[in-house]
């Protein structure tokens, strides 16, 4: 599943989920949609140091069956999943996006595994503090901290 393909920064090339081509002109529009599996392109993936970092390049999409999608492809792999939600390329974040998120961590949890928030906008930072969800997910600031805690 974890394949060394996408280890490079750039820009995928293929859906996070299913590895499926993507025509990439409109990728960063946020509204992408894989043709194979019907993922709505809402991240890219990297993997760094096992770890699987999620670039969140659209807050528009967190719905249940696209977490499930999501949270399915993240723990696929023999290891225990670490996964890194870097949203700096978020300047907001509406409340189903954050739905997703809790949901997104519920499965990671319960497939013994885990997930770190990092590079938050103070605007989105807000928000989960507002909700009185910023000591519900692990944050870090920089996306280093995230992996040197993760490892
Ligand atoms: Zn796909």
């Amino acid at each position: 599943m974890n394949t060394s393909a996408e280890s490079s920064h750039a820009l995928v090339q293929q859906c996070p989920v299913c590895d499926a081509p993507l025509r990439v002109e409109s990728f960063r529009s946020g509204e992408t949609v894989c043709s194979k599996c019907g993922h709505v392109i809402w991240y890219q993936k990297r993997m760094v140091d096992g770890a699987a970092i999620m670039d969140a390049i659209s807050g528009i999409v967190a719905i249940n069956t696209d977490i499930e999608r999501v949270s399915k492809s993240l723990v696929a792999g023999p290891d225990k999943a670490r996964v890194i939600l870097n949203l700096s390329q978020l300047k907001f974040i509406s409340s189903a996006f954050v739905a997703g998120m809790i949901a997104l961590q519920k499965r990671i949890r319960a497939a013994d595994g885990r997930l770190v928030l990092c590079e938050m906008h103070p605007i989105v930072r807000e928000t989960l503090h507002g909700a009185r969800l910023d000591t519900y997910f692990e944050i870090c600031d920089t996306e280093k901290e995230a992996l040197d805690s993760l490892s």
